[in-house]
Formats: C-alpha cells, structure tokens, sequence
C-alpha cells in the first residue's frame, strides 16, 4: 500500500530515462530504508542543478555561469568549431580526448515532423559567429541518423559561403566490430572513408 507521500515520489522517479514503475519503486524503497542522507544530499543537488544551470551564451552547452569553462579557456584552439546536437555530445568528445577546440550546441536536429526547424536551432546564431570569429574549420558532428544527415546539410549549405573548410565526422566500422555483422551502409562509407594502414 503506496502513502500519497511515496506515491508522488515514485512518480517523479519515472520522469527519469529508463525508469519505469518497478525501478521506481525501488529507488523510492531503497532511499527511505538505507540512505535517507544520501537522499537529502540527492534532492539539493538537484534543486541547486535545476535553479542554477544554465545555458552557455556562447555555446550553449551547460554552464554554472554566462560563459563555459571550455569557451572561457584561451588554451584551445578557437579555429576550430565543432557542431553538435547536444551537451551530452560535447561530454562524449571531450571524454574522447581528441579535440581541443571550441563548440556550438544546436539543442537538436531539423524535424520538420516534431516541429523543429532552424529557427529552433540557433543557427542564424552559429551562422553570425562563423562570420564574426576566425574559424578555420567547422567540423559538423551531428548524429548519423537521418535527421542529423539533414540538418548537416543545412547547416553546410548556410554556411559553406563563409568558412573555407566543413568536416563531417568520419562513419564507419565500430572499435571491435566484426565485418559480417556491420550493415551494408556503414560498411559503405567505411570504405569510401578508408584510410592508409
Ligand atoms: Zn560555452
């Protein structure tokens, strides 16, 4: 028998990805019976998360303050811009370690079906920055589905007037893939972006 109380909670627990009634349940019962502190630290991180995170008014990506770490940081090299669709794609690159320049966070791709078209997107934004910075490269890392293939075009054709080299990531065949189980399209481009040994 679930008290109002309980019943909210486990019911906000569900907002998160991945979390149905049952795993809800759980989490509820668990920080109740053996971390009610941890539980307490939990909800003040969120409430301090959800009041004080903003948005990077250079890049977009999340910030404590007006200006990002990684935009405020003169050490990377800021000819280099990288698109993405989200601040989880610029963890995942920077967690790479690959890359040392700057980003633009989109916060999506081109939709037209979910209603999201350019205007939603900040791109007369990244287009005034590519136009106002001295960017010598732009390196669109949009998803490799369909709509993130659509919205790299777009943004190519609304800027390629205006920086001299556009890069897409390279599409190909994953760290531990075996041939026989890759499909034929990956396997496509991974050919066509095949590189010296
Ligand atoms: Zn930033």
């Amino acid at each position: 028998m679930l008290t109002p109380k309980l019943d909210h909670l486990i019911k906000q627990l569900q907002i998160l990805p991945s979390v149905g009634q049952k795993s809800a349940q759980r989490m509820a019962l668990q920080l109740l019976s053996k971390k009610r502190q941890q539980g307490i630290n939990l909800a003040a991180a969120l409430d301090i998360a959800m009041k004080e995170i903003i948005e990077c008014r250079h890049c977009h990506s999340f910030s404590d303050d007006e200006i990002c770490p990684i935009c405020r940081d003169s050490r990377r090299d800021s000819s280099l811009l990288c698109v993405v669709e989200s601040a989880a794609d610029v963890m995942a690159i920077e967690q790479s370690g690959a890359y040392r320049g700057r980003y633009f966070v989109l916060g999506g791709h081109l939709s037209p079906i979910d209603g999201i078209n350019a205007d939603d997107l900040h791109i007369d934004e990244l287009i005034a920055r590519i136009k106002n910075e001295a960017i010598s490269e732009l390196i669109i890392a949009t998803g490799s589905t369909i709509e993130g293939q659509t919205t790299a075009f777009f943004i190519h054709d609304a800027v390629c007037n205006h920086v001299t080299k556009i890069t897409r990531l390279a599409q190909g065949i994953p760290m531990g893939g075996e041939l026989e189980y890759i499909d034929s399209i990956t396997l496509h481009q991974a050919l066509q972006n095949r590189g010296s040994l």
